[in-house]
């Protein structure tokens, strides 16, 4: 297997997937893709319904990391996917499963289910992929004998989901920037609880976008960051999206009997890497009829989907929504989609996201090959507080079942899109405790709160709190990795 990057860089040379694991973007500023898609075979797929979740995952995996020895992504795969680590389950019985599917019920002649993602470590789908990452990172940074130090900013989610599947790991520090007394205290404690001495919350005196402009500074300074072995995590690594490939199989196979049945996912989406590994399992040969991109107000992709038009938002056009996790002004894997769009011509690939720092998007409706779009399966739609308020109340009183406001822009938009005969599938990216203020408004009573995280604001708490200067977080760091 072989990466290329969607802006032309690395065709006719050698990158494995292990040469990019640490990396981020391509030099030429593309993303990494494989420069095929491993296809399954029918065979594969009725062997594949009977796995359990590490065991597809290594058989997925290994299609995408053929210069990781077999055994030892067996053994990193088992490691990841236990029933120990997504244990924060709605049906204790259903821990072993990893991502359990609840049915909710027939809608428009078709079963509405929701693929639980969200049992992991921090409660939102990001560490099914991160918990893999920090396993790959480890093991990798060992065999050659090197040590990274991630430097990040969040304002909930992913830096937490990073924490924890980082904690403890050899040859590993964490960074994390987060904006000073501006988070929930549910996930102010679910970060700065972390006793771990690899793990480094800073506390930054201003509010998110801060944090964000502080990593991008040191980021630039080549000399600081190449020195102190500085890396990211972000949603453009290549093996957090292939990590996402697998449950798409997994929740394919639970709501099928046949492998001639075909299904419909609907992702709730922000930066477009969920989905994007939904439209690269289809491309694997995952019998997968629709793909349904939800958004919120932050309508980015809906509109691109609905007209063709590609505009991204200036961060004062970017709304903070009551979904906050998919507040996005512009989808950084996107890019990935518009190659094979384009029909994977890089040269095209480049001209356009040159035009979209130029002039702030772009318009492939003209060009016909917004056409193609439905070949791909992709449709999507859009949510607003007042939607999501209503199908979490919906959701609760029809199917006794609490959801979080992610969740509930996927639902509303995933009825929009029914047909019958083919199973809706809506990935449930995280668990209703982290937005609680959202489910008191539609429900009038408390999120429900996993056994393991009862009382967890009242934990010690490890956190520094500095300035809003780069200087200060680059001081800080070099001291800590002397
Ligand atoms: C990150 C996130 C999303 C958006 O996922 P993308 O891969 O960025 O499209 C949706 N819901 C939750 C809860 C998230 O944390």
């Amino acid at each position: 297997m072989n990466y290329i990057s969607t802006r032309g860089a690395g065709i006719g040379q050698r990158h494995t997937f292990s040469d990019i694991l640490l990396g981020g973007l391509a030099k030429d500023g593309g993303l990494y893709l494989p420069n095929e898609y491993p296809k399954v075979s029918a065979d594969e797929l009725a062997r594949w319904r009977a796995l359990p979740y590490a065991d597809l995952a290594f058989e997925i995996l290994r299609k995408f990391s053929d210069d990781i020895p077999d055994e030892d992504l067996r053994e990193l795969t088992r490691c990841t996917y236990t029933a120990q680590v997504y244990c924060n389950v709605r049906d204790e019985e259903n821990a072993a499963q990893i991502t359990p599917l609840k049915t909710l019920g027939v809608e428009g002649g078709t079963p509405l289910s929701l693929l639980e993602l969200s049992n992991g470590p921090t409660l939102a789908f990001k560490d099914m992929a991160m918990q893999l990452l920090g396993n790959l990172f480890e093991y990798t940074l060992a065999k050659h004998g090197q040590t990274l130090n991630i430097l990040g900013a969040t304002s909930g989610d992913t830096g937490s989901a990073a924490e924890y599947a980082m904690r403890g790991k050899k040859g590993i520090r964490v960074f994390m920037l987060s904006p000073h007394k501006k988070m929930s205290a549910f996930q102010t404690a679910q970060m700065y609880s972390l006793q771990d001495p690899n793990i480094f919350n800073i506390a930054i005196e201003g509010v998110f976008d801060d944090c964000q402009d502080i990593v991008k500074a040191v980021s630039n300074d080549h000399a600081f960051k190449a020195q102190q072995k500085i890396g990211t995590v972000n949603s453009i690594n290549w093996a957090r999206v292939v990590a996402q490939v697998v449950y798409y199989f997994k929740g394919y196979f639970a709501a099928t009997k046949s492998n001639d049945e075909r299904v419909s996912f609907t992702v709730p989406s922000g930066n477009f890497g969920n989905v994007c590994a939904g439209h690269i399992a289809r491309m694997m040969g995952l019998p997968v009829e629709k793909l349904v991109v939800a958004t919120n107000e932050n309508d980015v992709l809906d509109e691109f989907f609905r007209t063709g038009i590609y505009r991204v938002r200036k961060s004062s056009e970017t709304y903070h929504t009551s979904s906050p996790s998919m507040d996005i002004s512009k989808a950084s894997n996107f890019e990935r989609f518009v190659f094979d769009l384009l029909g994977r011509d890089p040269k095209r690939v480049l001209q356009l996201f040159r035009d979209v720092e130029e002039k702030g998007g772009f318009d492939l409706q003209a060009s016909g090959d917004f056409a193609r779009v439905e070949e791909f399966g992709f449709v999507s739609g859009r949510s607003s507080h007042d939607d999501r308020v209503d199908t979490i109340r919906d959701v609760f009183e029809q199917y006794d079942t609490m959801i979080d406001t992610h969740t509930a822009d996927g639902v509303k938009v995933a009825r929009e899109h029914l047909q019958a005969g083919i199973p809706m599938i809506v990935l449930e990216t995280a668990q209703p405790i982290k937005f609680g203020e959202t489910i008191r408004e539609a429900l009038e009573r408390e999120p429900e709160r996993p056994a393991a995280f009862s009382g967890i604001e009242d934990l010690p708490q490890r956190f520094e709190v500095l300035a809003n200067d780069a200087e200060r977080v680059k001081a800080f760091v070099a001291e800590r990795t002397r």
